[in-house]
């Protein structure tokens, strides 16, 4: 079985599953680009708990964990099926770092689900997300992210699920792809270590921009796992799209090990409802 690429998505607005745009083509090519994993391990933003657990139910809900959104979004099922024996896999392959195994309190969240509907639409490949430890600290995510690197090895492909900046407070609902300078900054320092040594993001919860770009640190943890997986094996990543939203979102997203992917260029407005930020869940 071929080795797996692994990816960070830049989720941006729930509103990008039912979207169009240049952000979900570019999700949608890597999904075509790629062989068919065996199955689908995903850190997503949205599931960050007080534990390092994986799913390991056989069919995993579609969780809409977010409010102030069409009710075109809630009816949003991604049925894909779960693989219990991957789940006791995973936990073996990390030893002596403990998993539970998550039988039935989580399920696919809209960090996972939001991205897969675009790169993976049939939902016929086995999907595991792995909980955000909120305890444990940026290197403690980054190794782990490299204890998992070899299940790529074995079919599965990695995913990471958040933003590389995200403060819902700062948005600016009037500028639809703007930066604000500090995000600007912060993404800036993301990509150049991201594409030259990834295994330094560690180091970004000192960063100048750290607390403006991340009040929560949930958004940027996903892209630990990804950077730790590529140090891992001795890569680097590669943009696979970029832009901004709204001034305090960025929302590039990262391949590791499919070169193949040119980055997309043009415009990438994404559709948003018309509720304030605290009213939503992004
Ligand atoms: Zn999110």
């Amino acid at each position: 079985m071929a080795t797996q690429p692994a990816v960070f998505f830049g989720h941006g607005s729930p509103m990008n599953a039912l979207d169009d745009n240049r952000y979900t083509q570019a999700w949608r090519a890597f999904g075509t680009a790629v062989e068919r994993p065996r199955a689908i391990l995903v850190v997503s933003a949205h599931w960050f708990i007080n534990a390092t657990a994986v799913t390991a139910m056989s069919q995993p809900r579609t969780i809409h964990d977010f409010y102030g959104f069409p009710d075109e979004l809630f009816a949003v099922e991604y049925p894909a099926p779960g693989d219990p024996e991957l789940a006791a896999e995973i936990a073996d392959t990390v030893e002596p770092t403990w998993i539970g195994q998550d039988a039935d309190s989580w399920g696919i969240d809209h960090g996972t689900w939001s991205v897969l509907v675009h790169a993976f639409p049939d939902a016929d490949i086995p999907v595991l997300q792995l909980a955000i430890n909120a305890t444990k600290s940026f290197d403690e995510h980054v190794a782990l992210g490299a204890q998992l690197a070899p299940l790529r090895d074995r079919g599965v492909l990695l995913v990471g699920s958040g933003n590389a900046v995200h403060n819902l407070r700062r948005i600016d609902w009037s500028q639809p792809e703007a930066a604000f300078d500090w995000t600007r900054r912060f993404d800036d320092d993301v990509a150049d270590l991201m594409t030259r040594a990834p295994a330094d993001v560690a180091g970004l919860d000192r960063h100048p921009d750290y607390l403006m770009a991340h009040p929560t640190p949930d958004h940027l943890i996903p892209l630990l796992y990804v950077a730790g997986a590529a140090a891992a094996g001795g890569e680097t990543a590669h943009v696979l799209v970029d832009g901004y939203a709204m001034g305090s979102l960025s929302m590039v997203s990262y391949t590791i090990g499919c070169e193949q992917l040119e980055p997309s260029g043009g415009d990438g407005a994404q559709s948003l409802p018309d509720v304030p930020a605290d009213e939503t869940n992004l």
